[in-house]
């Protein structure tokens, strides 16, 4: 009964568009006007991480639940625009530099366990949707890249920031066939210590990648 009925939500939800979180306008979830509103990030503590959106701004905390939990497609099409926007700006110099060699695109992966409950991996949706606006072809998905192997429990607010950071330790595996010498983005959909992208920096420069750079939608 509870599948029928959240396959139900799901058919109305997608059949009758939801109203702006910011403003209420019925016509997409969140509208362009509330949009440009959202304050932008303060850049976290890690140079090579960008953030676009402010996560203690209440409508996007809204929004970025809604793209864990429901409404992932439509707003996967949102952020992945922005991303792509973010990555492209930052990148452009390097990339008159770096010639034709293509970005690996890697989505920060879920544990299978994590995947098995949600159904699917925000990060890997973005990836996805930043594929889709790459025209030139400068990004490559590689989601097969890195692997989680332990289950982290969602982050706790009280969770102390030495105790997050110790929890991942290792928390990934890759392939160092995969990445070596090679040029990769992270993606995530929101960092709040950067432990977890700062673990999976880390496994991919020691298995021999030549830079890590890393962007989310919020910090
Ligand atoms: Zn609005």
């Amino acid at each position: 009964m509870q599948t029928l009925l959240s396959i139900f939500t799901y058919l109305i939800d997608t059949v009758f568009p939801r109203e702006c979180v910011g403003c209420g306008e019925r016509s997409t979830i969140l509208c362009e006007n509330c949009m440009s509103r959202i304050p932008k990030a303060e850049q976290p503590a890690h140079s090579f991480i960008t953030a676009i959106f402010d996560y203690r701004n209440p409508t996007i905390r809204e929004v970025i639940w809604k793209f864990k939990y429901k409404n992932a497609q439509v707003l996967a099409k949102y952020f992945g625009e922005k991303l792509y926007e973010e990555i492209l700006g930052e990148l452009g110099d390097d990339l008159n530099v770096l010639g034709n060699e293509a970005f690996l695109l890697v989505p920060v992966p879920l544990h299978k366990k994590r995947l098995r409950e949600r159904g699917y991996n925000q990060s890997e949706l973005l990836a996805r949707e930043i594929i889709k606006y790459d025209t030139a072809k400068i990004f490559q998905l590689a989601s097969e890249v890195l692997t989680r192997t332990r289950a982290t429990k969602p982050q706790a607010k009280s969770e102390k920031r030495a105790a997050r950071f110790e929890t991942l330790r290792g928390a990934f595996v890759t392939n160092s066939a995969l990445v070596r010498g090679k040029h990769i983005i992270l993606i995530d959909d929101v960092t709040t210590t950067g432990a977890t992208l700062s673990e999976a920096h880390k496994t991919l420069l020691r298995a021999g990648a030549l830079t890590v750079r890393a962007y989310a939608v919020a910090h």
